[in-house]
């Protein structure tokens, strides 16, 4: 029996429903899943500036064995061009999308400014909320990371912070002692000499050398897991390693703009993806950057994250704009547009393989407005009662059990000119 079909056997014959069994298989929920959350760690690993395609290079030439063991999948950051989630490809913003789900209209870390808190929950308090015995710990090579979370290391969201200012050997040394020693149910680990590379030379050989040596610290990591799973059987790892950005062409040497080369990240995952990470829309809604909308996107690690580790938010006010890549998916490509004269707000999504007559609910800030099945493809929520001015509404759609959110931005103000 291949694997994918002894899943599946296993979920039948508990009569209840496993996540992580890959995408498409979906079995009657009646008991309480037999999976124990407490043995699922997470651990993700950010490469700042690693561009996907120089990455397959080096995969392809045998430059980088650690991560050629993962599934590796194209998606994209940077939100989508001309919406409210459309921000810089730098790495403030895009580090806290990474760890928080969420893009800038959440987030508010629109730049590298060491002195922005992202306004975001992190995915280190979202896990510390649902169980306060839960510890996580962030190691990062760009101290800003850390300082953008400064409220999360406070409140001991994070129990483990560490700056390494530059030094990624200090990532790899702190971290790989921290996965074979700790006890951590999600850690973050960062590393910046390929960014750093990148800005000083371009896409050279010290460019491709540097995604090399950052494959090898890697390495130090699974090899600090391997070892760690001799004591620790029956923990289950989840491990996701993405970029913050690409780079822009033809150089590579800076980014931060919104071009396909910029605007292009991967996440390379060791555990089967469901359809959102593997099987991307080829007809996305909007075509700009040669379809890329319609792959996976930065947002969707922190719910692939609580996914595997059990942790599950209000659906109703959901903020998190990313879905998750394991288990049961929720609706895809989820997007709002705002009609300022008519005074609402039109919601539309996709969702993966043929509709099945599963439920699909629809909440505005915490409210239900609308039951509707999974054959429904938009919903236009009219008639808002908001003044003038701008109004922030917060959507959460739920497929199943499975919530994804949008907050969307209607300006109903005529002395403004332009609706975002
Ligand atoms: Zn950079």
């Amino acid at each position: 029996m291949n694997s994918r079909g002894k899943c599946l056997a296993l979920a039948l014959s508990a009569a209840t429903l496993l996540y992580g069994c890959g995408g498409g298989e979906e079995v009657v929920v009646d008991s309480p899943p037999l999976v124990d959350y407490s043995k699922r760690k997470a651990l993700v690993i950010g490469v700042d500036g690693v561009q996907y395609e120089k990455l397959q290079e080096a995969i392809a030439a045998g430059q980088a064995p650690n991560l050629a063991r993962f599934q590796l999948a194209k998606t994209y950051g940077g939100g989508i061009v001309g919406s409210v989630t459309e921000q810089a490809t730098s790495s403030g913003a895009s580090w806290t999308t990474v760890l928080t789900g969420a893009w800038v209209n959440r987030h508010k870390v629109a730049s590298n400014d060491d002195k922005l808190r992202s306004q975001a929950d992190s995915v280190f308090k979202l896990i510390k909320d649902a169980d306060p015995k839960r510890r996580s710990a962030s190691i990062v090579s760009w101290n800003t990371i850390n300082n953008n979370f400064a409220r999360d290391i406070n409140l001991r969201y994070i129990s483990h912070a560490e700056k390494c200012s530059e030094d990624d050997q200090c990532v790899a040394d702190k971290t790989s002692g921290l996965l074979r020693f700790g006890n951590f149910d999600f850690v973050f680990a960062h590393f910046d000499d390929v960014d750093n590379v990148g800005h000083a030379v371009g896409f050279t050989p010290a460019y491709q050398a540097a995604i090399q040596e950052t494959d090898t610290r890697i390495g130090q990591l699974l090899v600090a897991l391997e070892r760690r799973r001799q004591e620790h059987p029956d923990e289950d790892w989840l491990i996701m390693v993405t970029p913050d950005h690409g780079r822009s062409l033809p150089g590579g040497f800076g980014h931060g703009g919104q071009t396909l080369s910029e605007k292009t990240t991967f996440i390379a995952i060791n555990k089967e993806a469901n359809a959102q990470l593997s099987s991307p829309f080829k007809d996305p809604a909007d075509m700009a950057f040669d379809g890329l909308y319609g792959n996976a996107t930065q947002a969707d690690i922190v719910p692939t994250v609580l996914a595997h580790l059990g942790v599950k938010p209000d659906a109703a006010s959901y903020r998190i704009d990313g879905v998750p890549l394991l288990g049961q998916p929720s609706v895809r490509q989820l997007s709002a547009k705002a009609d300022s004269e008519a005074r609402s707000i039109t919601l539309q999504w996709r969702i993966s393989g043929q509709p099945s007559g599963k439920p699909l609910t629809i909440y505005r800030g915490g409210k239900q407005i609308a039951q509707l099945d999974d054959a429904a493809t938009f919903y236009l929520d009219q008639d808002l009662e908001i003044r003038d001015g701008i109004a922030e509404l917060n959507y959460s759609v739920v497929l199943g059990q499975v919530p994804a959110g949008y907050l969307a931005r209607i300006n109903v103000d005529k002395s403004v000119q332009g609706n975002p």
